[in-house]
This record gives structure tokens, C-alpha cells and sequence, in this order.
């Protein structure tokens, strides 16, 4: 008997039809002879509308009542499947995160899994029991408070649950076939890849790629556990994302490029006229650093006519952006620089495969296709397996097509099907 863990993301439980089918679908995957531990996330846009609701509530609501009003979505689904499997005839029993033995760190909202301690579900399952868990929630070590672990969390909890019961399978259910050379609701030609490697997973989460949560590809790499990525609406078989155990050594088959990645999360920050003199840089981040906010691209230029100053780009996440403006503006006496620009009208756009590394000439190919579409670079950055460009926000959506059929991407076969969600 094998024990597969199923994660199923609010767009496959957007209604009590959608429950209903998920049961089945659950009841099915246990009748073929499995013991079945599910995860499940907030029903449709539940979580963003508890969100909304407590803006309405409060400009700045509590970090700790923010997690207790966010796990009550998990909560609401965990119940409703499992009250529609009883219903269907078989048994099942829900756990909330801290039942399930998910022990965080005691940081709300962003919460990192310590450990996890499965003995309930696991005499659950031994009962013969489907077991049903609340994703993206768990129980503070040191506070025993209830923490959340970030927008997209329930694919954290499936791999973690997946790694602690020791599970032949972690299936992750989502509202498309599988990982896309693309957002196929940006490019209706992109391609479902059948397999990628763990490591190309990453740099597709880190660059905004919303399928898979980056700290749940991460996990899957420390355990190196392989996730299968798949839709609830089809039985078609989806993504492998494969741990390095079995994708090493497997480059010769691999195509150059797995994908490209979008995304509009982040601010530009411009530091202009800082004195170009050692020390200037760590300044500026320190600065930006005691706010507590991470950076992503970095941009230096020495002006060219000798007034021996330099502008500093960085970027950072949207929602962190005034804050790392007000604490460069605390230090500005400091630092001694001329004035801040604020750009958020900005997207970026990431080219990631691993046969970067042996094939020259993918970054000419990069710039050229963006050339041709007549689209501006503000800037470049680049890893041993990407490239990363931020153009205008509104010529994201065209960059991420011209680039897609210069690298030979689109499918000869039709369009990708996207069965629901809204995409927010
Ligand atoms: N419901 C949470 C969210 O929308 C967690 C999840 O879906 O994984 O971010
Ligand atoms: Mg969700």
C-alpha cells in the first residue's frame, strides 16, 4: 500500500461542487489502495477577501489576529471535504496545522516550519482514516501561537507532511496541467514540460512563477523529495519536479530553457548623486537592511563625467517599498546623497534553464527578441542559470511572449487550458 500526500489549492475548492469533486477524487485515489493524507488551502479568493476585510477593520490590524483570521480559511475547507467524503460514504478526519504536529517558528505571516510532529494523523491513517489537513498554518514553538507561513503556504505544508510521514508521492493539485514554459494566461501558447528539475523550480518561484511556492520547492530539495504538479480538473499527468538526486546527470536530454518566468511584485528605488567612495554602498543597505526587507537586482553606475558621484538602483518587494524609502530617508544625513526616485510601474522578466551554463548566446538571443519587439531594458541581472530584465509594467505581458517564441517555446498543439482560478 502506498501513502500519497494531495495538496488541492482554493481554485480546485471554489464552491461546494468543487468540494464535492475533490472527495471523489479523494475516496477514488484511496480505493485504488492508498492511504491518503490531503492538504488543503482557503476555498477560491477566501484568503484575499479576509484580507480586504480586515483592511476595512483596521489601517494596521495585529500580526497575531491577522493569523487567526487567515487559518480560519484552511479551516473552512478541511471541514467541508471532509464532511463530503463522510458524506459519500467513506471516513475522514480533519486537522488543523497545529493538530497535525506543524510546529513553526513564532514569526506571523511568515512563519518557517521547524519540525513536524505527525503522530495524530499518522494513527489516523493507521485507522484507516483519509486524513484532511489545514494548509498553510502551524503552532509556534516558543509563543504556542497560531502562525501562518506566507501567501501560496499550503504547498509547504503538503511537502513537509509528504517528508515527515515518509510518503511515496506528493501531488500537488492546481488549476492547470502542470508547470508551464509560461503563465499560460499571458502566453496561450506556452507548453506543459513534463519534468524540471528541482533546481530550475527555484529560480522559476524566486522569479514569480506562482505554481509552486519557492520555500515548498526548497523543502523538496532538503528532503529531496520529487513533487508531482498536476490538475484537479483532468487526469492528465502533469510536471515532475525532480529532486537532484534524479535529475543529475540527466542534462544531456534536458532542453537549454525550462521557462519564462514574470513578475509584478516589485518597486525600483533609485539612490542619486551618492559619493562614490568605499563605504557609500554598505551604507545605503545597511540602511535598508535594519528595515528588515530583502533586495533582489542591484544596479551601480559611476557617472561618467567625473562629478565623482553614483546612482544606486535597487529593487525590492512592492509591499516593503515605502518603508525602504523612509528608512533611506532616516539615513539620508548619513549617507549624503542628492534624492530618492520611486519607480512601481515595473515588471521583470526571467529567462531560467540549467543548460545556460554550457550553451553561449542566450543572453544575445534574450536582448534581441526584446529588441525587435521594441521593448527598453532598465535592468539585467543574472545567475548561473538565469537571466532577469525589468522593462515598463505595461510591456511585461508582450516581453514574456517575444521572448517565449524567440527561444522556440510555443506549442505547435493548440492552447493551454486554464479550467479556473482567477489568477489573483
Ligand atoms: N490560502 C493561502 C493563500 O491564498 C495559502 C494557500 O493558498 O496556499 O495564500
Ligand atoms: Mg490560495
Amino acid at each position: 500500500m502506498s501513502l500519497i500526500v494531495q495538496k488541492y489549492g482554493g481554485s480546485s475548492l471554489a464552491n461546494a461542487d468543487s468540494i464535492k469533486r475533490v472527495a471523489r477524487r479523494i475516496i477514488e485515489t484511496k480505493k485504488a489502495g492508498n492511504s491518503v493524507c490531503v492538504v488543503v488551502s482557503a476555498m477560491g479568493d477566501t484568503t484575499d477577501e479576509l484580507l480586504d476585510l480586515a483592511a476595512q477593520v483596521s489601517p494596521s490590524p495585529p500580526e497575531r489576529e491577522m493569523d487567526m483570521l487567515l487559518t480560519a480559511g484552511e479551516r473552512i475547507s478541511m471541514a467541508l471535504v471532509s464532511t463530503a467524503i463522510a458524506n459519500f460514504g467513506d471516513s475522514a478526519r480533519s486537522f488543523t496545522g497545529s493538530q497535525a504536529g506543524v510546529i513553526t517558528d513564532d514569526v506571523h505571516g511568515k512563519a518557517r516550519i521547524i519540525d513536524v510532529t505527525p503522530g495524530r494523523i499518522q494513527g489516523a491513517l493507521d485507522a484507516g482514516h483519509i486524513v484532511i489537513v489545514a494548509g498553510f498554518q502551524g503552532m509556534s514553538e516558543g509563543t504556542k501561537e497560531i502562525t501562518t507561513l506566507g501567501r501560496g503556504g499550503s504547498d509547504t505544508t503538503a511537502v513537509a507532511l509528504a517528508a515527515a510521514l515518509k510518503a511515496d508521492v506528493c501531488e500537488i493539485y492546481t488549476d492547470v496541467d502542470g508547470i508551464f514554459t509560461a503563465d499560460p494566461r499571458i502566453v496561450p501558447s506556452a507548453q506543459k514540460v513534463s519534468r524540471i528539475s528541482n533546481e530550475e523550480m527555484q529560480e522559476m518561484a524566486a522569479s514569480g512563477a506562482k505554481v509552486l511556492m519557492l520555500r515548498c520547492v526548497e523543502y523538496a530539495r532538503r528532503f529531496d523529495l520529487p513533487i508531482h504538479v498536476r490538475s484537479s480538473f483532468s487526469h492528465h499527468e502533469g510536471t515532475w519536479v525532480l529532486p537532484p538526486s534524479q535529475s543529475e546527470g540527466d542534462d544531456m536530454e534536458a532542453p537549454i530553457i525550462a521557462g519564462v518566468a514574470h513578475d509584478r511584485g516589485e518597486a525600483k528605488i533609485t539612490v542619486v548623486g551618492v559619493a562614490d567612495l568605499p563605504g557609500k554602498a554598505a551604507q545605503v543597505f545597511n540602511a535598508v537592511a535594519s528595515a528588515e526587507i530583502n533586495i533582489d537586482m542591484i544596479v551601480q553606475n559611476v557617472s561618467a563625467i567625473g562629478t565623482g558621484t553614483t546612482d544606486i538602483s535597487f529593487t525590492c518587494p512592492k509591499a516593503d517599498a515605502q518603508r525602504a524609502v523612509q528608512a533611506l530617508q532616516r539615513a539620508k544625513d548619513d549617507i549624503d546623497f542628492g534624492s530618492l526616485q520611486f519607480e512601481d510601474q515595473i515588471g521583470k522578466l526571467s529567462l531560467v534553464g540549467s543548460g545556460m551554463r554550457s550553451h553561449p548566446g542566450v543572453s544575445a538571443t534574450l536582448f534581441q527578441a526584446l529588441a525587435d519587439a521594441g521593448i527598453n531594458i532598465d535592468m539585467i541581472s543574472t545567475s548561473e542559470i538565469r537571466v532577469s530584465v525589468v522593462t515598463r509594467d505595461d510591456q511585461l505581458d508582450e516581453a514574456v511572449r517575444a521572448v517565449h517564441t524567440a527561444f522556440g517555446l510555443d506549442s505547435s498543439d493548440g492552447e493551454a487550458v486554464v479550467y479556473g482560478g482567477s489568477g489573483r
